[in-house]
């Protein structure tokens, strides 16, 4: 027997590119490859690119300037770069690096394993659609048929696009508007997730809490579709990332409040506690409306972890309103903060912003203090949960110390504890007691198992 054909995905960027990875992976198993154990030895490697920050630009090309002599030295060798930045840059991707053999835009994942086998005929190919292929991505059974790092946990992207114009991002010209999957889909799928052994989803969008609003003039379907998977048996968690702060409305917080399985966990993304800057974003929002809506889901969702965005040097961006964002973000005492340096998206009104551009030192000056303000409210908020008993979904050996076990409390928090029981797997529920409160985790020790690990159904493979 032929020994088969190994690939390798190297992905850039947010958890809606790891989940297209992952999906990726899925459909080159369904195609008979198997994941290579040496990235540099596979015979086909792929790229899924981000388009985010500048950053993922430079490691995109320095990664494929690296494979350069690789792919002279094993020509039958195949480099396929796909997602945001393929999207964006098209065929500028060849004209920079031309040992290149397939590019794939974000509408044309599920053509990715066909444009491999029509590039060993036909050489390199660019293949971007402008919009997605419906067919080809509903046949593709979204994150059923992914290749997942944890078996009982699993992401659905509900939809694509974003319909808002953020000035510093580029999503919207390069994902295109809002288009959210059907709702019944959806519901199905974690049904299937579930049946498969899943029990805990991620529901993964730019901007979750409008989904649905193309779907009905009735306005989005946010909320019923927390219910809805809330309802399915066998999920026990469900988590959700963005909402945007201005769509955030009552009824999907109460929806959060009362679908058990909704987790007490809220990203709500700030950016900025600057009444001004936010409008120069064009957030929608102001810092007052941020803090009542953060207020609503704190009063009506029990022990609430809030966690957020901030961007440090949005041009324009003066001392004194930088002051009002460290202030706002002491005043809300977020659980934890991903926080981000200003860099101009090429296409973007911020980046025509140049004669407003901080200086950079002014920049690192501030994102160090914003960061120790932060750093002390995500302490206080773990030492605060010194002495309580979690619930923790397992998620195997810790990283770092295999005589201890990581896995996440309902409110998202890492913790890690000793093995004490052998019994204890990736997939068990576990309660534990919280002993000690770190910026980044919280320690804690074993108190009673809750259940096993639930059992794997294996689903048949794509297209078998
Ligand atoms: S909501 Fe704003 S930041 Fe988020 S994807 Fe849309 S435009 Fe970008």
């Amino acid at each position: 027997m032929a020994t088969p054909k190994t690939f390798a995905i190297r992905t850039f960027g947010c958890q809606m590119n790891e989940h297209d990875s992952e999906r990726l992976a899925g459909l080159m198993v369904a195609d008979g490859l198997v994941r290579a154990t040496n990235d540099d030895e596979a015979d086909v490697i792929i790229f899924n690119t981000c388009t985010i920050r500048e950053n993922a630009d430079l490691k995109l090309y320095s990664a494929l300037g690296q494979l350069k002599a690789l792919k002279e030295q094993r020509p039958e060798m195949q480099i396929a770069v796909g997602g945001c930045m393929a999207q964006k840059d098209r065929g500028e991707i060849l004209a920079r690096a031309a040992w290149v053999d397939v590019v794939f835009g974000t509408h044309n994942l599920a053509s990715a394993p066909s444009l491999l086998k029509r590039s060993r005929l036909e050489g390199p190919l660019v293949e971007i659609l402008d919009a997605p292929d419906p067919e080809a991505n509903r046949e593709m059974a979204p994150a059923l048929y992914a290749v997942r790092e944890l078996d009982f946990a699993a992401w659905i992207t509900i939809q694509t696009g974003c319909d808002n114009s953020c000035a510093f991002c580029i999503v919207p010209s390069v994902r295109g508007g809002e288009i959210s999957r059907p709702f019944d889909d959806l519901v199905e799928e974690a049904t299937m997730l579930a049946r498969s052994g899943v029990s805990e989803i991620t529901v993964l969008g730019q901007n979750v809490n409008s989904y649905g609003r193309d779907i009905t003039k009735r306005g989005p379907l946010f909320a019923q579709l927390l219910r809805a998977l809330g309802d399915v048996e066998g999920i026990e968690r469900i988590r959700f990332t963005s909402p945007h702060p201005k769509d955030l409305r009552p009824e999907t917080i109460a929806a959060m409040a009362q679908t058990e399985a909704v987790c007490n966990q809220l990203h709500l993304p700030l950016q900025s506690g600057s009444n001004r800057v936010l409008a120069a974003m064009r957030r929608g929002y102001s810092v007052e409306r941020y803090l009542q809506r953060l207020s609503d889901a704190r009063e009506a969702i029990e022990d609430l972890a809030v966690t957020t965005d901030l961007i440090v040097g949005f041009p324009g961006e003066s001392d004194a309103e930088f002051d009002e964002t460290l202030a706002v973000v002491a005043a809300a005492e977020f659980d934890s903060a991903y926080t981000f340096i200003f860099s101009p998206r090429p296409g973007t009104r911020a980046a025509a912003m140049t004669n407003d551009f901080v200086a950079s030192d002014v920049i690192k000056e501030r994102f160090e203090r914003l960061k120790a303000v932060l750093d002390r409210s995500a302490l206080r908020r773990h030492e605060a949960r010194v002495g309580r008993r979690e619930e923790v979904l397992v998620e195997g050996t810790s990283r770092r110390n295999d005589a201890m076990l990581s896995g996440r409390t309902r409110q998202g928090k890492l913790i890690h504890f000793p093995v004490t029981d052998e019994s204890l797997r990736a997939g068990s529920l576990a309660l534990v007691d919280v002993v000690h409160g770190a910026p980044y985790h919280l320690l804690g020790e074993f108190s009673s198992l809750v259940r096993a690990p639930r059992h794997r159904v294996r689903i048949p493979l794509l297209h078998s």
